[in-house]
């Protein structure tokens, strides 16, 4: 037998939700068996190694050796020259996209979180059985030999998530290849439309980047009750979904943008990589001001792609990006971090949101993904049409793709190669400055970003007024995000809340000695005029407070797309070509 790394996986007790693993490697003077801290595609430390337990080794005869713990992720064994078979117990109990998972119904796992691996011996192919309970099928991207589930190496092993259970896998086949998709939870979506809509997504993408790089691909759907996400690897993805919204029409069309983008990042994140992330230093950080792209232009094709397929409507597409637009303009800390700067401190900031977060930073994956629209538009105006953000994303597929890295100047490189000219003020003001995105760009497809006052506390922005001009009044504004639950998620920078004392966390109990919650708050206010001073009720700390507010004026920070007066022949075939859709499909 060749030279590889052996693991069993086992689960004869789900109701523990903990795996059992057997990880045998060849002869070494000193084992030193690691766990990574983070996984690839989620930039926080989670410190994996403190749901491992039970850790005992022995050598080939199975004689016990002695197991010491030098650091909070690694396990020593003297080996003496001899292989040793390390055998743990992983307590898996959080369903999320990029942990594990064990239960009654199924056992999901991330390589991450369970393979502990030695350094030295990252590119040996690393091999896995895996035991399923009597019933249950294995899942997974990984090659079949055998028994055994094969990955050529450590990296693949982790970018390979592993499924376990009783499910009913659906077929198809996009771009001529071989699709699985396997769905966990229930009410199951109708197989065939799953199916059929999945299949036009990938095509639209295999279009886009001229065929796909792999034998097959795996999509592993989980529908629970809460949370939205997805985490893209090599050849699959893991898709988590809000069951009770996947049934509704808004939600199987934000469904397709949630697959559209983990497969899209099997080209931008996995195959053309940060160079920062080669090789995965699965020990710690890796810091690259480079998350806007991978990110941010992957959050504008999920959308823009599942329009140009015809799955979402032009105006509904519209909608979405002015929602988008009207959540950036509420957001006060775009005036303090820097798209670059929210990129580097993905790890610190992005991924550890508290209280001050909308104040003082900015997501990489919204203010990223209208970036890349203003870049897209930017593109396609100065090359009258000829090239596109698509020609930017096949010319760093052509250089890239080899999984060597992009340099973090190689993104903005690729832009200018194909626009033949110096984007330096686009990148410098877009990435590393806070100034407002320049939305004039906007009137090359015949359109133009106007605001208005947001008319309910539930208006997202995104749509035309609804009133009419005489309905249309000033609204009272306090300032503060009111959290699930009745309190004060957040008090916004500069409002009328901030300057009377609010603070976030605070219980909201009364406006003017009548009950009221946080959210009820927002819109009892939003009924009032400006300069009505009002009394709040808080319990900060168990303590009552009242804090005298004088109101402000909302600020009209509701974004919509409208077309410009009297559009021009050359910007509605500007729009058609950019959206796949008629100018007259309204
Ligand atoms: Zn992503």
């Amino acid at each position: 037998m060749s030279e590889a790394v052996h693991y069993r996986v086992s689960m004869p007790r789900p109701h523990s939700h903990l795996f059992e693993v057997e990880a045998r490697f060849p002869p070494l003077g000193v084992l030193d068996a690691v766990l990574p801290v983070w996984t690839p595609g989620s930039y926080l430390l989670r410190e994996y190694s403190r749901h491992v337990q039970d850790v005992t080794a022995a050598d080939e005869a199975g004689r016990t050796l002695a197991v010491a713990r030098t650091d909070k992720r690694t396990w020593r064994v003297e080996s003496g020259g001899h292989a040793v078979t390390l055998r743990y117990r992983v307590y898996a109990n959080e369903l999320t996209v990029r942990t594990s998972h064990l239960d009654g119904t199924h056992g999901y796992f991330n390589g991450a979180t369970l393979f502990l691996h030695v350094e030295g011996l990252r590119s040996l192919p690393h091999r896995v059985r895996v035991d399923a309970p009597s019933g249950w099928r294995v899942f997974t991207a990984l090659e079949r030999e055998g028994d055994e589930l094969v990955a050529p190496d450590h990296d693949t092993l982790v970018d390979s998530p592993v499924e376990v259970g009783p499910h009913q896998p659906l077929f198809f086949s996009a771009a001529g290849v071989p699709h699985e998709v396997v769905v966990w939870g229930d009410p199951k979506p109708d197989p065939e439309r799953l199916a059929a809509d999945l299949r036009t997504v990938c095509e639209a993408e295999a279009a886009l980047f001229g065929g796909l790089p792999f034998k097959r691909y795996l999509f592993l759907v989980y529908l629970t009750d809460k949370g939205r996400g997805g985490l893209e690897h090599l050849s699959s993805t893991a898709l988590l979904y809000p069951r009770q919204q996947l049934q509704t029409p808004k939600g199987w069309e934000d469904f397709l943008t949630l697959a559209a983008h983990e497969y899209f990042h099997l080209w931008n994140v996995k195959r053309i990589r940060p160079r920062a992330l080669v090789p995965y230093r699965y020990g710690e950080e890796a810091y690259t001001r480079l998350l806007w792209a991978f990110e941010g232009v992957t959050s504008y094709y999920d959308t823009l792609l599942v329009r140009r397929t015809g799955l979402m409507s032009a105006p509904r597409y519209l909608t979405r990006l002015g929602e988008a637009l009207s959540t950036l303009a509420a957001t006060p800390g775009r005036r303090v971090q820097t798209l670059e700067e929210s990129s580097l401190t993905a790890w610190v900031k992005y991924y550890r949101q508290d209280e001050n977060t909308v104040n003082s930073g900015v997501s990489y994956y919204l203010k990223g993904e209208l970036a890349a629209l203003c870049l897209d538009l930017a593109l396609r105006r100065l090359t009258g049409d000829a090239r596109s953000l698509d020609d930017v994303m096949r010319l760093l597929w052509t250089q890239s793709g080899d999984g060597q890295g992009v340099a973090e100047d190689g993104v903005e490189a690729a832009a200018e190669q194909v626009a033949g000219q110096s984007l330096k003020p686009f990148f410098d003001r877009a990435l590393r400055s806070t100034e407002e995105l320049d939305l004039s760009v906007l009137s090359h497809v015949g359109l133009e970003a106007r605001t208005r006052i947001r008319e309910s506390a539930a208006d997202k922005g995104g749509t035309a007024p609804r009133l009419k001009a005489s309905e249309t009044r000033e609204r009272g504004w306090l300032g503060i995000v009111p959290r699930s639950g009745g309190g004060i998620a957040s008090v916004l920078e500069a409002s009328p809340a901030m300057e009377a004392g609010l603070y976030a966390d605070d219980e909201v109990v009364a406006l003017d000695g009548e009950r009221v919650d946080a959210a009820s708050l927002v819109s009892r206010c939003d009924d009032q005029a400006p300069g009505t001073r009002v009394i709040v009720h808080v319990f900060r700390r168990d303590r009552l407070v009242a804090v005298p507010v004088t109101l402000g004026a909302r600020p009209a920070d509701a974004v919509w797309l409208a077309r410009v007066e009297a559009p021009t022949e050359a910007q509605k075939a500007s729009y058609e070509r950019w959206l796949g859709a008629s100018w007259d499909d309204t």
